[in-house]
């Protein structure tokens, strides 16, 4: 490949940008993960993990992608034949399910289209005509990363408080995490599944699950085989700070610094720059004449854009171009819509300039590509961007911060 000058453009859906904070911060000494400095790192990350879940109870961190934490939060829950309600909301959805039968749950997956999130009105009439309480966990994406539509998790919870139904419910974070709002505690999650190589700014490698009473209370009686991925000792090992088997040291040193710099930014400024980002996206992919995957405009996910081609054009054909021309990454359409979108992460360490000159790549590298759009993608996003500071997006923010 030609020599590139200049820094690549990570902009997929994660792993994403790292910042050079985080880094350092890996770039150091191994220590003992039995000594007397790890459990002081140990407390340092649950501690900032907590806030960013929002919950009280144990935070378990594997050495994982997100899937091992999928795959915990099933193993350490349920038990054989036990079902499970779940949405297509797209590719990820469907992976978790998949994952879910491998291991003898039987799964009741809602049918969709991805281009909606998943409708509490459903999961309710599901869960009312559920009077034997056979299903015993509901399981739903915040944000489902391959079409860009985020599902209302607080509404999936007040559908099965109005069934009435003791369902558990598991929800992965892994692309909204630190990217959009997200409450463990108050909107009654029992396990939260995160990644780190997406709203955390780090490299692929942890998997967590954030653990409500009621998770821990089912697991004690859950019969699906666990050992590795097995909470309990995980948890009485973090009682003094250690693990039980060798943690990722270098990760947990990264982490330390990306949820310090999740505290020095505050939460809410971190969804407030999430939310300007992507609606600048959007109004470039419309000015572009060009039609975004979901659907449902109270839907769409701060964290990425899917983007569909017109008819005639292979979206991997279209993100090729852009690559071999302006050096960008863009994410591949995944599953039912391989072809038919690219995606556009504006997630994590990125900020309007970062943006805007992804966005520009994109506009002339879809001219390239011969797809006939119009000119002034970018203009739109600087419009909005321009008129629109971060006090001016999050007025309730600044002026707590006053
Ligand atoms: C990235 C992602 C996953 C998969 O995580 P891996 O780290 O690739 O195993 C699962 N769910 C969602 C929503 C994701 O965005």
């Amino acid at each position: 490949m030609a020599f590139r000058s200049g820094r690549h453009s990570l902009q997929i859906p994660g792993p994403t940008n790292l910042p050079d904070r985080v880094l350092r911060a890996m770039d150091q000494p191994l220590i003992d993960h039995r000594g007397p400095e790890f459990p002081a790192v140990t407390k340092a990350v649950v501690a900032g993990l907590k806030r960013a879940f929002k919950c009280s109870g144990p935070v378990a961190i594997y050495p994982s992608s997100g899937t091992g934490a999928w795959e915990a939060a099933i193993l350490n829950t349920l038990s054989p034949g036990d079902k499970v309600l779940a949405f297509e909301t797209g590719q990820f959805s469907t992976l978790w399910t998949k994952l879910a039968q491998r291991h003898g749950i039987e799964v009741d997956l809602i049918p969709g289209d991805w281009r909606h999130p998943a409708d509490p009105a459903q999961c309710e009439a599901k869960l009312v005509a559920d009077k034997g309480h056979a299903i015993k966990a509901v399981l739903v994406l915040q944000s489902e990363t391959s079409t860009g539509v985020a599902s209302d998790i607080a509404g999936i919870r007040r559908a099965l408080d109005r069934a009435r139904h003791p369902a558990l419910l598991l929800v992965d974070t892994i692309s909204s995490l630190a990217i959009q709002d997200f409450r463990h505690d108050e909107w009654g999650v029992d396990v939260t599944v995160g990644g780190s190589q997406k709203g955390l700014m780090l490299p692929p490698g942890l998997g967590f699950n954030a653990i409500s009473k009621k998770a821990l209370a089912a697991g004690k009686t859950a019969k699906l085989p666990r050992a590795y991925f097995d909470w309990q000792p995980m948890i009485d090992a973090n009682d003094s700070g250690y693990y039980p088997y060798t943690p990722a040291t270098l990760m947990f040193f990264g982490l330390k610094e990306s949820l310090a710099m999740l505290d020095e930014e505050g939460l809410d400024n971190v969804f407030a720059r999430h939310d300007r980002l992507a609606e600048a996206t959007r109004r470039a992919v419309r000015a572009w004449g060009l039609e975004i995957q979901c659907a449902d405009p109270k839907a769409y996910t701060p964290s990425l854009t899917a983007v569909r081609v017109p008819d005639g054009f292979d979206a991997d054909e279209v993100r090729k171009t852009i690559l071999d021309r302006f050096d960008i990454a863009l994410g591949a359409g995944l599953g039912k819509v391989l072809g038919k979108v690219f995606r556009i992460g504006h997630l994590a360490y990125i900020n309007e300039t970062l943006l805007l000159g992804t966005l520009a790549g994109v506009e002339l590298g879809l001219a390239a590509a011969g797809v006939p759009v119009k000119r002034g993608g970018v203009d739109a996003a600087m419009d909005y961007l321009g008129g629109n500071t971060p006090a001016a997006a999050a007025p309730a923010v600044a002026a707590a911060r006053r």
